[in-house]
């Protein structure tokens, strides 16, 4: 019995140490398996641009500019390299072919999307704001979800592509989106559109709507101020254009090279919430480096370009030193043939006019405020739609407050006095935090940057400089690469004030 007994009781133990070996076994293929449905990490750009699962797909009969003798190799030494991050955020990987001669732009885009929000998706939504500045200029060709073709709707504007997924997606689990198309680019003589002998591809690229609140955002694109609101994520973009034109762009450029006419360039951007590029005819270059940052100025004169480079680097170093390191190692300030200036990642863009001027500390004011974008909108971004007020009231006064320290108080007052003259006969019926939809024509300058920046200026005032830049370095710690409410940044200020300033916006706020 006892023989029996201890017999069974070695071949229990034995079962229980086999079943636990399997039971490692298991987790540990599951552990190792896990990596793969989930986060990826960003990776160097594949040979072709194609989703992985699915064969022939690319119907576009021009040429990627990956394949072929033009394209970049790993082999070659990274130039201004940065280092892939494990951000755990979506890989946008697109091959980018312009014809300035017809003024076409064909894409082919991978988007290894990953759900960053706590609720299960069924479907992505990607903007396709082209088409909002020129209806159906935008065409797709090729459209499909982890490898399948994909049943996709646009509505009516054609701004709203809707994905449905092959299968849930939860929080932090990946898929591959991948669509080519081709772009006729429209003479707008603005930030996406074709100019005086300039490409600018602001907003060309389609990137993820933002999903909040159980759906997903899909607002009508207002021209007036900027129709933006996206996540961060990250960027390997090829880029190939005629050798003739400067090539821009949003990011560090890894690898450039030229043959038979072409320049086709590998550009890598982490943490960035959109990618921009702009292409500029025979142009003037000039660079500058911001303790290690490399500036680059861009424009059709080399006054311009100068002064691009110049007054981006000089906020660069302010902006950096008041609020934190600007985090990546390139900014590209170029020309164009829009009004003011416009922000994207990495590149701004400024009136020609401007730049090349004579009103020369009034053009640096304007560099200094789409630099200070570069924080907010850029590293913390904010619901532009409908709180267009808590990056540009914000900016607005920051660009005046650079101006101040740079060139003096008697520059900073002219400024001041030029910029907001005619707002003093303004009567503001609207409340500052109102949505961009409701501040259309003369109302969206003056209410959210003439009085913006007074409100900001009064705050500034009554807080000092250290507590009003302490607060902005909170706000910016706390919500880097996130977006951030105007509660938020409320919030900021009450922290460093050591008081409660809801009550103080709030008067503010109301006409
Ligand atoms: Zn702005």
């Amino acid at each position: 019995m006892g023989t029996l007994h201890g017999r069974k009781k070695r071949q229990l133990r034995a079962f229980l140490i086999a079943a636990a070996v399997l039971l490692a076994a298991v987790a540990a293929v599951f552990f190792f398996l896990r990596p793969f449905e989930g986060t990826p990490a960003p990776s160097a750009p594949s040979a072709s641009l194609a989703p992985t699962q699915s064969a022939a797909v690319d119907a576009s009969p021009h040429s990627s500019p990956q394949s072929g003798e033009n394209s970049p190799s790993a082999s070659q030494e990274p130039q201004n390299a940065q280092a892939p991050l494990e951000t755990g955020l979506s890989l946008y990987e697109a091959s980018l072919t312009v014809d300035a001669e017809q003024n076409l732009l064909f894409g082919k885009l991978r988007l290894t999307y990953v759900n960053p929000y706590p609720d299960s998706l069924f479907e992505v939504v990607l903007n396709l704001f082209p088409n909002a500045v020129s209806p159906k200029c935008f065409t797709l060709e090729t459209v499909t979800v982890a490898g399948l073709d994909a049943d996709y709707t646009l509505d009516e504007n054609g701004t709203h592509l809707t994905l449905p997924l092959t299968r849930e997606l939860k929080t932090g689990e990946s898929t591959e989106i991948y669509i080519s198309y081709a772009v006729q680019v429209p003479k707008t003589n603005d930030r996406f559109g074709v100019g005086k002998n300039r490409l600018m591809f602001g907003n060309a690229i389609p990137i993820a709507a933002v999903y909040e609140n159980g759906a997903w955002r899909m607002d009508e694109y207002i021209s007036t101020g900027d129709s933006f609101y996206s996540e961060a994520a990250d960027y390997r973009v090829v880029i190939a254009a005629p050798q003739n034109y400067t090539v821009s762009c949003t990011g560090s450029v890894e690898e450039q090279r030229t043959q038979s006419g072409v320049t086709t360039m590998l550009a890598s951007a982490y943490e960035v919430r959109d990618f921009a590029f702009s292409l500029h005819k025979n142009a003037y270059v000039s660079t500058q480096n911001a303790n290690g940052i490399e500036v680059v100025g861009v424009a059709l004169t080399k006054k311009a370009a100068e002064l691009a480079a110049k007054s981006g680097a000089d906020a660069l170093l302010y902006f950096s030193d008041k609020i934190c390191d600007y985090p990546y190692n390139r900014l590209c300030v170029v020309d164009f043939d829009g009004s003011g200036g416009m922000e994207y990642p990495g590149l701004i863009m400024i009136n020609t006019s401007l730049l090349g001027g004579s009103t020369e500390e009034y053009a640096t004011m304007v560099v200094a405020h789409e630099v200070a974008h570069q924080w907010f909108y850029g590293i913390v971004g904010s619901d532009q739609l409908n709180e267009p007020w808590v990056d540009e009231s914000l900016v607005e006064f920051l660009g005046f407050a650079f101006s101040r320290a740079n060139l003096g108080d008697a520059v900073y007052d002219e400024l001041w006095q030029r910029s907001f003259e005619s707002f003093s006969t303004y009567q503001r019926a609207l409340r500052l935090d109102a949505p961009l939809k409701s501040l259309q024509g003369n109302d969206y300058f003056y209410v959210v940057y003439a009085y913006g920046a007074h409100v900001m200026r009064d705050l500034f005032n009554n807080l000092g400089e250290d507590t009003f830049y302490a607060a902005l370095q909170n706000y910016v710690g706390e919500h880097r690469y996130k977006n951030a409410k105007g509660t938020d940044l409320i919030a900021a200020f009450s922290e460093a004030a050591g008081k409660d300033m809801s009550a103080w916006f709030e008067a503010k706020f109301a006409p």
